[in-house]
């Protein structure tokens, strides 16, 4: 402490010499006020003990006029922010007035003087340092005048000469005592405060970043999805006051996920930030955008009018190409837009996000680029969903069955085969048709432990018809899903032992586009299931995209000529003439030729001139239970031997 107040810093930061130590009105008002308070119950204690013990009624009750004037004088000022100075100022001159007067009169023996002290911490307190040092500098030198001059008059107390130096010494001692009090104190509150600052300007860095967080993108800096709720919420509330149409279109970059593993993460970065530039460019002021998910934008649009079609919002809304150069790379990524508008298909936030991603999945399921929110195609979502929560349950609780339908060998007549059909009657949507079914367990990947139901039940059945002597082949349908997974060859020959039967007697149908997509994988499945002594064939064909190419490289023995020719072949010479080179081009290839969906004896007869090998329809017998069929089948046979012997 000695070594500080040598400090010529130190002494001029006592002495209020360097700024920044006064102090505000805010914390100035209550000291004043705790000042009055206390002083005044003082003053008066101070006044009564003159008047009633020591003997001065006069002098007492003169002090206690004067105290209770400036005292309450003092509080009216405070009440003033303008006029707080004047407050303090007339506090300080009370204190310094009842200081000079204790001086120069001595109180009761002398003791006055020891009242006295407390001054400069008074002035320090209330006028902050620089102020403050002045008036306890001022009040220093009358009190020490007064000590020193109030032998000189009538009325003055005769201080000895070594209590004079003695007083003033200490007077100096408490002035500086306090100014250094003072100033250190002030010093601390100014690192408390600066280091309160520090922790505030912190606290609301991180709530601005949580806040950021909470509703930013952190990649493109749009709205995410909460913030879009509100953002939507606001514009709908707009929107109905001035009586206009919003559009919210749900927009899904396609590929996204491939493009980033290729470009890599922060070039899939940059890539995002430069198609949110692209969009927000396109639509401008008249829109904007957020970004819900990696890889799906939403944009709210105002119009005026809710007259508009698909072409005007791709002409005028959302005409962009995202095509960009990212590291070298050249990327083009398509996008499916979807649309619902407010009022017209939702009151609220939530509804119009929802229609919005609705009718771009709807998009999406009809390969278009854009859609606006269908009500029917959102039924047919719906029943699309319940069906596959449904089909679930029922192939892991027996709900499915399979049906048989016969194979009939045109020149002999004879049953040679039976073709597997899935059925399904649910308890609450009643019977669902395979045409139904089936593409809701490819889409939703089912598909796989359904095929795989269907084997098991087929080839069990197929064994007991073997048991039974009924020698007959099984036709089972396998979708292009099941074509391309590498464990259906395993998962056949597991079954093919479990159950005994030889591969000869399976025939797998499969449709043409199966081969379309991933041909590769296709043909391998093939040549294996083939090498194995699997016969395989290709259903509906001539419906499609037929390949002709392919009949020559595949692996298979059979082909099953759409029954939509049987249907008009009796009506239409170019379908027979189909029909004719189709049974012509297979026989030549050595395939085996089947005419599915014969439902009258002329077909029957022109399939058999034409040299058709097999026939299947409703002619012969409509598809039935497995036991059904067992019975159907054993009389067929006897009843047709029966025909061949007459
Ligand atoms: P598909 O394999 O071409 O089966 C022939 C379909 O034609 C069957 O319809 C059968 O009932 C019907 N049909 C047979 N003869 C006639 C006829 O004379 N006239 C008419 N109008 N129809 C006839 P279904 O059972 O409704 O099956 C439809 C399609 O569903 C099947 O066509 C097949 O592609 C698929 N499917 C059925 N079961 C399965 C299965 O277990 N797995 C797979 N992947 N697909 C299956
Ligand atoms: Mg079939
Ligand atoms: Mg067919």
């Amino acid at each position: 402490m000695r070594l500080q107040l040598l400090n010529p810093a130190m002494l001029k930061g006592m002495l209020g010499m360097v700024a920044g130590h006064e102090l505000s009105v805010k914390q100035r008002k209550p000291h004043v006020r705790r000042l009055i308070y206390i002083a005044l119950p003082c003053a008066i204690l101070l006044a009564l003990a003159n008047y009633l013990k020591s003997g001065y009624p006069l002098p007492g009750l003169i002090f206690a006029l004067i105290a209770a004037l400036t005292l309450g004088a003092a509080f009216f000022l405070s009440m003033q922010d303008k006029l707080l100075a004047m407050a303090e100022s007339l506090l300080l001159l009370f204190a310094l007035g009842t200081s000079v007067a204790l001086g120069l009169l001595g109180g009761i023996a002398g003791s006055g003087v020891l009242w006295i002290y407390a001054f400069p911490f008074l002035a320090l307190w209330l006028k902050g340092q620089r102020q403050g040092a002045q008036w306890s500098l001022l009040w220093l030198l009358s009190v020490s005048l007064s000590i020193w001059s109030a032998g000189e008059f009538s009325f003055g107390y005769p201080y000895e000469e070594q209590f004079k130096i003695q007083a003033s010494v200490a007077l100096l001692l408490y002035t500086g005592i306090a100014l250094a009090y003072n100033f250190s104190r002030s010093q601390l509150e100014e690192k408390l405060y600066v280091s309160e600052q520090g922790v505030q300007a912190k606290k609301r860095d991180y709530l601005t970043k949580l806040e950021q967080a909470a509703y930013q993108d952190g990649v493109t800096g749009l709205p995410n999805r909460l913030r879009l709720l509100e953002l939507l919420h606001k514009e709908i509330n707009i929107a109905q006051e001035r009586g206009h149409t919003l559009l919210v279109a749900h927009i899904r970059l396609k590929k996204m996920f491939e493009t980033a593993n290729i470009i890599g993460a922060d070039a899939s970065d940059k890539l995002i930030r430069n198609i949110a530039a692209t969009m927000t460019a396109a639509v401008g002021s008249r829109g904007s955008f957020a970004r819900i998910r990696r890889d799906e934008f939403v944009c709210i649009y105002r119009k005026h009018s809710e007259d508009i079609t698909a072409t005007d919002i791709i002409k005028e809304i959302l005409d962009f190409r995202l095509e960009y150069k990212i590291n070298e790379y050249a990327v083009h990524i398509d996008h499916t837009i979807g649309i619902a508008s407010f009022p017209r298909h939702g009151q609220d936030a939530e509804t119009l996000l929802r229609k919005a991603s609705q009718a771009m999945l709807q998009a999406q399921f009809a390969h278009q680029s854009l859609a606006f929110f269908d009500e029917r195609q959102e039924q047919q979502f719906t029943r699309q969903q319940q069906l596959f929560v449904q089909l679930h349950e029922a192939l892991h609780k027996g709900g499915l069955s399979l049906h048989y339908q016969a194979l009939i060998d045109l020149k002999t007549g004879a049953v040679v085969g039976a073709e597997a059909l899935a059925r399904w009657i649910d308890p609450v949507s009643g019977p669902v048709t395979p045409a139904e079914f089936i593409p809701i367990a490819e889409k939703s990947g089912l598909i796989k432990p359904f095929t795989l139901w269907v084997i098991r039940e087929a080839f069990g059945q197929l064994a007991r018809w073997r048991a039974e002597d009924l020698n007959l082949s099984v036709s089972i349908n396998l979708s292009a899903r099941c074509i391309v997974d590498r464990q259906l060859v395993d998962d056949l020959c597991a079954l093919l032992t479990e159950f005994n039967l030889p591969a000869e007697s399976i025939i797998l149908e499969l449709r043409e586009s199966s081969f379309a997509d991933a041909a590769e994988t296709a043909m391998l499945t093939i040549q294996n299931l083939h090498t194995l002594g699997f016969r395989l064939s290709i259903d509906d064909f001539g419906a499609g995209y037929s390949s002709l190419a392919h009949l020559k490289d595949l692996k298979v023995d059979e082909l099953k000529i759409d029954q939509s020719f049987m249907r008009t072949m009796g009506i239409d010479a170019s379908s027979r003439a189909i029909v004719l080179s189709t049974i012509q081009l297979a026989h030549n290839l050595n395939l085996k030729v089947v005419a599915e969906g014969i439902e009258s004896a002329r077909v029957e007869q022109q399939l058999q001139e034409m040299g058709c090998d097999l026939g299947q329809g409703y002619y012969f017998c409509k598809p039935m239970p497995a036991d059904v069929f067992s019975q159907w089948a054993r009389s067929w046979q006897i009843n047709r031997r029966a025909v061949l012997s007459a």
